[in-house]
């Protein structure tokens, strides 16, 4: 098949739901135009604001860090230790490495070593899942290093894959402060900076394409965390209903963005003031973040025999698995 765009290649990757394929150089073309679309339609930023772009190592988040120092943009990386044994070392090596290769700053902050909130060990002193306390401090830490170093936009990574899932997930339960939260663009407020989501109109397999053909060195494997997450379940069901009606996660979404989310929106203003303790915005007297540190700080009480592990297996994540989706970033088309 040739590609659908310049005509003269083969193509290497359908995208099924523009009716396209495109080969390599009208690929990269397709994903930078579908970078910039978001940029502009959605205002995220301007030429000359600076980004921080928050990478953890994978694909998506390198991705966008790369296209975004392609197309001219002074982009920033940071990434957030998040203490898991055998998954955060070479993560942050994966994101060392890129700056170093694209010469570009990258700020580094370590939960564990500067917070004493290791994801696996505040899991086991707290009530929370892992998951819960990683977003949470990964939230906050977004926006109190963004302040510090005087960033006024944070980028992540979240792709078209990512977004779908959520919004099933906070429909299934709905979550309407989640819904009127979930967008490409959430404004400065204050004391909070712009978040942005660039990558929202490209689809998981897009973004592994995009890495690999821009040579980028990703970790691939999952964070161990993630095992069993509900996210998981919810992108696989989408993706059962794109291979038979192709545009479905993005009519799902941009569908929601449109139609939608404006009604969640109006109904969920708060009121933001400082934390006691740090000063970042919160509605609460301490923030959530503090409140962690307290929890994990708290002396713990003894528990019953019963419940107690045996010394000789100490809880910790389950090791890192390889990653199960078929990022094989050429995919042959149909014919
Ligand atoms: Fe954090 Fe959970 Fe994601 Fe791992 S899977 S990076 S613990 S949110
Ligand atoms: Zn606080």
């Amino acid at each position: 098949m040739r590609c659908t765009k310049c005509r003269s290649q083969e193509a290497c990757l359908e995208v099924r739901r523009h009716n396209a394929a495109y080969c390599e150089g009208c690929f990269l073309d397709f994903f930078r135009d579908q970078v910039v679309r978001a940029i502009e339609h959605e205002k995220m930023f301007r030429r000359d604001d600076r980004v921080l772009v928050a990478v953890s190592g994978g694909k998506d988040s390198l991705a966008l860090w790369d296209v975004l120092l392609d197309l001219g943009y002074e982009a920033a990386g940071l990434y957030i230790g998040l203490g898991i044994p055998g998954y955060s070392e070479p993560s942050r090596e994966k994101c060392e490495a890129f700056a170093r290769a694209h010469d570009a700053r990258l700020i580094v902050v370590d939960l564990a070593e500067e917070y004493g909130l290791g994801i696996a060990e505040t899991a086991q002193r707290t009530a929370r899942a892992p998951c819960s306390a990683c977003g949470l401090s990964k939230r906050y830490l977004f926006n109190k290093v963004a302040l510090d170093h005087g960033y006024r936009v944070v980028a992540t990574g979240h792709n078209l894959d990512d977004e779908a899932a959520t919004l099933l997930g906070n429909l299934l339960h709905w979550q309407t402060g989640y819904l009127a939260r979930q967008a490409p663009v959430l404004p400065e407020d204050d004391g909070l900076v712009k978040k942005v989501k660039p990558l929202y109109r490209l689809a998981e397999r897009e973004t592994a394409a995009y890495a690999v053909l821009r040579g980028i060195d990703y970790i691939v494997d999952e964070c161990p965390m993630s095992r069993g997450a509900k996210s998981l379940l919810y992108k696989d069901l989408l993706n059962q209903l794109e291979a038979v009606s192709p545009g479905t996660k993005q009519s799902f979404l941009f569908g929601f963005l449109e139609k939608a989310r404006p009604l969640f929106h109006e109904r969920e203003a708060v009121e933001l003031h400082p934390c006691e303790r740090c000063g970042q915005p919160t509605t609460t007297p301490l923030c959530a973040f503090c409140r962690l540190r307290e929890e994990v700080a708290r002396p713990r009480r003894p528990r019953g025999r019963r419940h107690r592990r045996p010394a000789s297996a100490p809880p910790g994540p389950p090791a890192p698995r390889p990653a199960e989706r078929p990022v094989i970033p050429l995919i042959p088309v149909e014919t």
